[in-house]
């Protein structure tokens, strides 16, 4: 995603855009892998040391409300990535280690929504854990 790209999707959503969350949204599209809050702090406070982990932590989820970002727990911590732009229901694997997600092309609902048919369905989560190719040949995990 490209920085016109970047702020037009933070120009389309409720949030006022400032440089700060220019910033960290920009930053998010870079690393395309789940990043925890620390981490994205971490960046922050190179340039902006006084920044707080709660002002992180309070602009990234109302990012992902907005649906900019998407979250997800990894090793107990919320972290998130940019949402990706594929325009078809899809769901993903999930790098515990490095963060990186694959686009799995099923969507297991079909099979569940057949098990009760009563039950209106209206939202849903599927996330596969696991190891990547690359945090495996490196010997990460
Ligand atoms: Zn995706
Ligand atoms: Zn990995
Ligand atoms: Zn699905």
């Amino acid at each position: 995603m490209n920085e016109t790209e970047q702020l037009n999707r933070l120009r389309a959503s409720s949030l006022k855009v400032t440089p700060k969350r220019l910033e960290m949204y920009a930053y998010l599209s870079e690393e395309d892998r789940y990043i925890s809050a620390k981490e994205v702090l971490e960046y922050m406070r190179d340039k902006h040391p006084t920044m707080s982990f709660d002002t992180v932590y309070r602009n990234l989820k109302s990012f992902a409300e907005e649906g900019l970002l998407e979250a997800t727990e990894l090793d107990g911590e919320k972290s998130f990535r940019v949402t990706c732009s594929a325009a078809h229901h899809h769901h993903h694997l999930i790098c515990r280690s490095c963060g990186k997600t694959k686009l799995l092309d099923l969507c297991p609902m079909r099979f569940v929504e057949a098990l009760d048919p009563e039950f209106e369905v209206v939202d849903h989560k599927f996330e596969i854990y696991g190891y990547c190719k690359e945090c495996k040949q490196k010997g990460l995990i």
